[in-house]
């Protein structure tokens, strides 16, 4: 089909194939240990693949838009060949400005010596309790010896606070350590204060953000992609906007208001309107490193 309808200038893509598979055991998520058939994995690998084809192809198709991918798997992408393929793949690429994937940082980087580093990004996750932090931070010290862009992040449950303040301090000052509220958890003021201290943004975090109807940018400049190219606006809203791949989901770009109640991820309120998160993580927003690394508040006694 042709195209229909032009694409914004900036378009980013959160995208999501069938993997569904992880090496680590987190007690907080339904994807730790799982496994993948073979068939589920070579289904993932040929659409991402096709993604990737898609995205590069916008050179020529679109060559007014620029691009941001976030890889956000269900599970470990980077422990499979296609994902960091496709990183290195896409942060090739002229047209794209930005290409990262939310990892558990489990398996080897030094593939990304290989990656264009002025696009590639990681978006990592600190797990205290399926890594040593020796072993975390050894990666995370590699990271910054590659030059490479990421961010360090924490789930804020209380057995996470120890090893989370040593993390701080063992990172350099540079390098963001981020806390995500715990799902489902609430936080006294005292131990949100733990976690401000750690991570100045944390109070984004703390509480969902109330979002119906207010203006956000999923569905017009940000959209959520499946292995199938189904395009939704985000990852919480299943309203389908259409296909990426016939280009039947340009005719649904547009701007309109959040339809639930809240939004409690960070990938999906850093897009919303209300809240100055294009500011706060100005040039880092897929992979989520804010444009000035915040001071950490000094910790209460
Ligand atoms: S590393 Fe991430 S995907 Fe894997 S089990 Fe832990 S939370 Fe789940
Ligand atoms: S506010 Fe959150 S749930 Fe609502 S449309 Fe935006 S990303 Fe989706």
């Amino acid at each position: 089909m042709a195209a229909t309808a032009p694409l914004p200038p900036h378009l980013t893509l959160l995208y999501r194939g069938p993997l569904a598979s992880c090496d680590y055991d987190c007690p907080y998520c339904p994807f730790a240990k799982r496994r993948d058939s073979p068939e589920t994995l070579r289904a993932d690998r040929a659409a991402l693949e096709r993604f990737g084809d898609w995205v590069e192809a916008r050179a020529d198709e679109d060559p007014g838009t620029r691009v941001s991918v976030l890889f956000t798997p269900w599970g470990e992408g980077l422990v499979r060949t296609w994902y960091r393929r496709a990183l290195a793949r896409l942060s090739a690429l002229e047209h794209v400005e930005r290409v990262a994937i939310q990892t558990n940082l489990s398996g080897r980087v030094e593939w990304l010596a290989g990656c264009d580093l002025s696009s590639v990004a990681l978006w990592t996750t600190y797990h205290p309790g399926q890594v040593t932090r020796e072993r975390f931070l050894a990666k995370a010290l590699r990271l910054v010896e590659l030059g490479v862009r990421f961010s360090v992040g924490v789930v804020g449950e209380p057995g996470h606070l120890e090893a989370a303040r040593r993390m701080r301090a063992d990172l350099p000052e540079e390098v963001y350590l981020w806390v995500n509220a715990a799902e489902g958890r609430t936080y006294t003021d005292a131990e949100a204060a733990d976690w401000q201290a750690l991570d100045p943004h944390f109070h984004y975090s703390r509480h969902p953000h109330a979002s119906r109807g207010l203006p956000c940018r999923t569905g017009d400049s940000v959209l959520s992609v499946d292995g199938d190219g189904n395009v939704r606006r985000c990852h919480f809203v299943d309203t389908p906007m259409g296909n990426l791949y016939d280009g039947s989901f340009r005719r649904a770009l547009g701007r309109r208001g959040c339809p639930r109640t809240d939004c409690d991820c960070h990938i999906g309120y850093v897009h919303l309107e209300s809240l100055d998160l294009y500011d706060v993580f100005r040039g880092g927003v897929v992979e989520r490193v804010p444009a000035v690394r915040p001071r950490a508040l000094p910790l209460l006694p």
